[in-house]
């Protein structure tokens, strides 16, 4: 069997997982398949070339209205007037540049009444004091790390502060707008450590993680699938997908892991349970540490399969399947949370972002999963699909880990008695179909032989001619030289 061209649906070639612009960092489908770094250049272009355009109009516009003016000058009266619409397109003019740079980077339409309904969907006080709580915490254990750093720490601290005062008044700006504030900070942060504090790369890193926690635990509340966009839909959708898509087995996704064994099947249960935990953690870092968790158990789960470590290939479908099978909470929110608030680095390189490009190119597959991927055919796969029948409800991960063996042994043979059955339907409904397709032929030779012998009728001859006469019309038969006669050659 050729696992290879079976799985084509699901391969994915390793350079896919790669920035577009072949800077080497990991891309992201959220930045259109850029890096970070590269997403950010392009980012600024476009937006330097929209204010660019704004600026054009508007100053086309003030030429216009100047002209206007200068030749009703002229007339009195009409002066006033003139100026007071003057001034009242300048102001419109100033609103819709605002509202097309706005509109350029965000996707959905803004909503006015952002903060009542955010704190409409505050949770419940004994919740808000947890979280209070754990902010607490957070920045005790902040400070005391900041003390190991000396003076450059009560600079981080400062410039920390200083970043959550201008997020605070921020709160109205698009989330791109704010990510990007976040992104500048991380990169201005780590830059001054390193140049003006001269901290050890190791330490720059040690401190990069930390200056996350303590930002993002205070700007989940306000960032994390914000009401401006529109993560929460995206959410609803790919959950909606994924439990449409419950039928799926493991051997449709070729995925190399035997649940049958303990061991694999403990680390599948692990697996799960670690991308279904990312919800629940605050910190982007936090959230990438349970896909990375969640990645180790899957490499594992393969390796005792296979008895050989797993590859990349064996990697991603079985990433599927473990998504497929979790269902994951807020999925969208949280990648997208990821993409937009965690510190770049950690995305374009290293495990945590190898990992979570393979997540982002996972939920990428799920949303466009199709017969083909499956190895289905197209009417098994809508049967499936809207739930008429299912491929096989016996499957060994739907029974319950303590069923008795003699059930499961009859549930497996009705599994095949099924399976016979089916297989059954299947030769004679082909029999029949041969049979008709045999009678066809019979009949078609049939009338084509009518069809022929129609067209050309046998017609014998009566015997009427001698054989001898057969070249008796042949008048030049005279001229023709004597036959040639065998003669004894004597020498
Ligand atoms: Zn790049």
């Amino acid at each position: 069997m050729n696992l290879k061209s079976e799985r084509r649906g699901i391969h994915v070639d390793q350079s896919e997982l790669l920035c577009k612009k072949g800077c080497g960092y990991y891309g992201n489908p959220a930045w259109q398949g850029f890096c970070s770094k590269c997403w950010r250049e392009e980012y600024h272009k476009a937006r330097q070339k929209q204010i660019q355009e704004d600026w054009e109009l508007a100053e086309r516009l003030q030429r216009e209205e100047e002209e206007a003016y200068a030749s009703s000058q002229s007339t009195q009266g009409a002066q006033s007037l003139t100026f007071s619409k003057f001034e009242e397109k300048k102001t419109n003019e100033k609103t819709r540049k605002v509202t097309t740079v706005k509109k350029f980077f965000t996707a959905s339409s803004r909503t006015g009444a952002k903060k009542e309904i955010q704190e409409a969907k505050a949770p419940s006080p004994s919740i808000n004091r947890q979280v209070s709580i754990e902010t607490d915490r957070v920045s005790k254990e902040f400070i005391e790390f900041l003390k190991t750093y000396h003076k450059p720490g009560q600079d981080i601290y400062k410039q920390c502060k200083l970043f959550l005062d201008t997020m605070n008044h921020k709160k109205d700006l698009s989330i791109e707008e704010q990510s990007e504030c976040a992104q500048d900070f991380y990169q201005n942060v780590a830059e001054k450590l390193q140049t003006r504090w001269k901290v050890s790369p190791e330490k720059v890193e040690k401190a990069m993680d930390q200056i996350e926690k303590f930002i993002m635990t205070r700007q989940y509340k306000y960032v994390f699938c914000p009401e401006t966009t529109d993560d929460e839909k995206k959410d609803l959708a790919v959950q909606k997908r994924i439990r449409a898509l419950h039928w799926v087995t493991p051997q449709m996704l070729c995925v190399p892991v035997n649940e049958e064994i303990p061991e694999v099947s403990d680390m599948v249960v692990k697996a799960i349970t670690d991308i279904i935990e990312m919800d629940s953690k605050r910190v982007p870092r936090d959230k990438l540490a349970c896909i990375t968790k969640c990645s180790k158990h899957i490499f594992n789960a393969i390796k005792i399969t296979k008895n050989e470590p797993a590859s990349a290939d064996d990697f991603l479908p079985t990433l599927i399947y473990i998504v497929l099978k979790g269902n994951p909470p807020r999925l969208q929110s949280n990648i997208q949370y990821i993409t937009r608030f965690c510190n770049p680095s950690r995305l374009m390189t290293g495990e945590d972002g190898y990992y979570f490009t393979n997540l982002c190119c996972a939920v990428a597959f799920i949303e466009k999963l199709d017969a083909q991927s499956l190895n289905l055919s197209q009417e098994d796969f809508d049967r499936y699909m809207s739930g008429q029948t299912s491929p096989k409800k016996q499957e060994s991960d739907s029974w319950s880990p303590d069923m008795c063996v003699g059930v499961k042994q009859m549930y497996k043979n009705l599994d095949l008695l099924y399976q016979l059955n089916e297989r059954q339907e299947r030769i004679v409904s082909e029999a029949k179909k041969l049979e008709k397709d045999l009678i066809d032929w019979t009949d078609g030779i049939t009338k084509e032989v009518q069809d022929i012998v129609e067209k050309y009728p046998l017609e014998i001859k009566p015997k009427n001619q001698a054989l001898a006469a057969i070249d008796s019309e042949n008048v030049e038969n005279d001229k023709l030289p004597p036959p040639l006669q065998p003669q004894v050659y004597a020498g």
